[in-house]
């Protein structure tokens, strides 16, 4: 008798489980069983509906006025149209694709060394990934927790890089009624010393509370009503024993600053109207400030003030510092591919015209969106815009991708990449220009972060860079190209 257990699939098409099976076979059937969900005839198969999916959109876009759904979408996005949106795409494949067949040839040679006898697959990309990232890009994190200790990176890190840039000072207020014990509260002092908003901070988990990290407003900022934002930031760090120290890990830290990003989007907002203030932008604009503030975490200055040993008040060793930065780079070339053949998907299914097939509007799939016609719509987008390497599927395929069907992303899985794309040619632009200086935060305060929604973001980014942002930070960082030192 063996115990029998049970293995979950997770939402995405590659299973981290996968790092850890050392028996190929059972690799092979825990991946099959991932990337055939709803691709089989039954109650669960969501071909057709998906198909369908795609026609009615594409058929409401089409009553709007629009060529097709994404075009629809779009209208009021920074990218303004489904072309834009590819074009940015389409620019980072080959760098993305050419990383991932380096990644896949580094495993081939272990499988080869190890007369593995076969050929790397997608079943085999999370076990030896893992093996590389174990020999090259290992992050001990009990050798950096000590140095992150939750109130210094809060107090010398988020809000010191605050004071850094804008100006800002934060004074602890236990006067005010919180939602929970845990809960802190602190009033937000401009440099004037004007009061300027509240900032709640709920940081550590809790048996009642949702999982993962997130900015909320509980008062959107209002010229008209005269109101100042109390804005909020949730994480689920682990609660220390009593008399004990929080020490967080380094993804728990980029974890602040990111949600930190937003709720600085919301603490600085100066508009009239409160349902343009603050992170009320569009979608592929609002991941800008907080992938923005994640640069401060690694920034050499904040680092510094922050970083010390929660014992010994030790500087992190540069060694440590390293080690850090690398991971950054670690399986990119896979991770940026399998998102940019979702990304491209998700576009390919929303820039699909409408089928001038009556039929369609009576509930059977117009000729093209049959069952079996969704996997070769799906095979000729991502071949089309050459993103189909074996080894790298897609991070959803066509009959799982709930974001795109039911989750609210439906032309909008681009929309990380393209903020991704801002945050990182801003913080390059600053860094030329002498870094996080006041000067240099007051400039993005008053051209972006103070100004919401209030005019088209493309604008706003424009002023403030002075052009169009480019791609070549984000592959730098990314590691998907080497820095050339004058463009850094
Ligand atoms: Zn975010």
């Amino acid at each position: 008798m063996y115990p029998v257990c049970t293995l979950r699939l997770e939402n995405t098409t590659q299973q981290p489980i996968l790092d850890r099976l050392e028996n190929r076979a059972l690799r092979t059937r825990v991946f099959q069983a991932s990337v055939q969900r709803g691709n089989h005839d039954g109650p669960n198969d969501t071909r057709t509906i998906a198909g369908r999916l795609a026609q009615l959109r594409a058929q409401k876009a089409k009553l709007l006025g629009f060529a097709d759904y994404a075009s629809y979408s779009l209208d009021d996005q920074m990218a303004l149209t489904p072309q834009a949106a590819d074009r940015l795409m389409t620019s980072l494949v080959p760098a993305s694709t050419a990383k991932a067949r380096e990644e896949a040839a580094k495993m081939q040679a272990i499988i080869d060394r190890e007369k593995g006898g076969f050929a790397l697959g997608p079943q085999d990309w999370e076990f030896y990934a893992e093996k590389v990232r174990r020999a090259e890009y290992d992050l001990d994190e009990s050798q950096i927790k000590p140095y992150l200790a939750l109130d210094r990176v809060l107090q010398d890190g988020v809000f010191y890089a605050a004071n850094r840039m804008y100006g800002l000072t934060f004074k602890e207020r236990h006067d005010i009624p919180v939602y929970q014990p845990d809960v802190r509260v602190w009033e937000v002092f401009d440099a004037s010393g004007a009061s300027l908003a509240l900032y709640y901070g709920d940081y550590f988990a809790r048996p009642n509370k949702s999982g993962g990290a997130w900015m909320d407003s509980f008062v959107d900022q209002s010229g008209l009503l005269g109101l100042k934002p109390v804005v909020l930031t949730v994480l689920n760090v682990a609660k220390p024993a009593p008399g004990q120290m929080a020490l967080l890990t380094w993804d728990n830290t980029t974890t602040l600053f990111h949600e930190f990003g937003h709720a600085l989007h919301g603490l600085l907002s100066n508009v009239k109207y409160p349902t343009l203030a603050g992170t009320n932008v569009p979608r592929d604009f609002v991941e800008f400030p907080s992938q923005f503030n994640e640069h401060a975490a690694l920034d050499p200055a904040v680092l510094a003030s922050y970083a010390k040993h929660y014992q010994t008040a030790a500087p992190m060793p540069p060694a440590l510092v390293e080690k850090i930065r690398k991971t950054h780079t670690f399986n990119q070339g896979y991770m940026m591919t399998e998102y940019l053949a979702a990304a491209l998907l998700d576009m390919a299914w929303h820039t699909m015209p409408w089928h001038p097939n009556a039929a369609a509007a009576l509930g059977t799939p117009p000729p093209g969106t049959g069952p079996q016609d969704v996997n070769t719509f799906e095979r000729t987008a991502l071949k089309r815009f050459a993103v189909d390497l074996p080894q790298v599927p897609p991070r959803y395929h066509t009959t799982y991708f709930s974001h795109i069907w039911g989750g609210g992303y439906s032309a909008g899985y681009y929309a990380y990449l393209w903020s991704e794309v801002l945050a990182h040619d801003a913080y390059y632009f600053l860094e030329q220009h002498g870094g996080l200086t006041r000067e240099n935060g007051q400039r993005l305060r008053d051209m972006v972060l103070s100004r919401g929604g209030s005019e088209p973001v493309d604008q706003m980014y424009r002023r403030f860079r002075g052009r169009d942002a480019d791609i070549e930070p984000l592959l730098v960082e990314r590691g998907l190209k080497a820095a050339t030192p004058a463009k850094r």
